[in-house]
């Protein structure tokens, strides 16, 4: 499938208005703490490589935020790599697909790990407080917050998708890059 460019300039842009929860907590931790464990940085990684930014674009915008934290030689040597690796520029040079919701909802992060599906990992006042950032009304929030009791997280990701775009979802959220691309076919429209 081919997929329009996103530059880093319309990184903050598209992240509020079209990343599914998963990736907007990921994209928030980093903005906040300059810096993302493994788990966190493979999973939003090549999510940001499927929507389409280029390897170029990546470094920069992982290079920005780990500077911060471990400075720019440091992020070189230790970071850079594991990135060009994400887009087959390293290694075996496999080019990496972005991970499914299934492989991300049974992911099992540990302490200080940001990845996994916030539907299944966030506490309830967590996920509402989430959620309520998003733009989901507190009429429909008791609906999202029933699929979560019952471990429908992607059902309950799709209610928060119509709830965002008020727009139906019949194909059901089963990709967080199918949350982007059918957020931008929506907001583009
Ligand atoms: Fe991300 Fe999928 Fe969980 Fe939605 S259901 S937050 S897209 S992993």
């Amino acid at each position: 499938k081919e997929y329009a460019e996103i530059s880093i300039k319309d990184i903050d842009k598209v992240a509020s208005s079209s990343f599914p929860l998963c990736m907007r907590h990921l994209f928030e931790k980093l903005r906040e703490d300059h810096h993302l464990k493994h788990g966190g940085r493979m999973q939003l990684g090549l999510f940001l490589k499927g929507v389409g930014l280029n390897l170029d674009d990546a470094l920069a915008f992982w290079k920005a935020e780990f500077s911060q934290k471990v400075g720019s030689e440091r992020f070189d040597k230790e970071y850079a790599y594991s990135i060009r690796h994400n887009y087959g520029k390293e290694g075996k040079r496999i080019d990496y697909t972005p991970y499914s919701c299934q492989k991300i909802i049974s992911s099992t992060p540990g302490a200080g790990d940001q990845h996994g599906c916030p539907y299944r990992n966030f506490s309830k006042e967590n996920l509402e407080a989430a959620l309520s950032k998003m733009g989901v009304s507190s009429r429909l929030m008791g609906d999202v917050m029933d699929k979560v009791k019952n471990r429908h997280y992607q059902l309950a990701c799709t209610l928060t998708f119509e709830a965002v775009h008020a727009s139906s979802c019949d194909s059901g959220i089963n990709h967080p890059n199918q949350y982007f691309i059918d957020s931008q076919k929506i907001l583009q429209a």
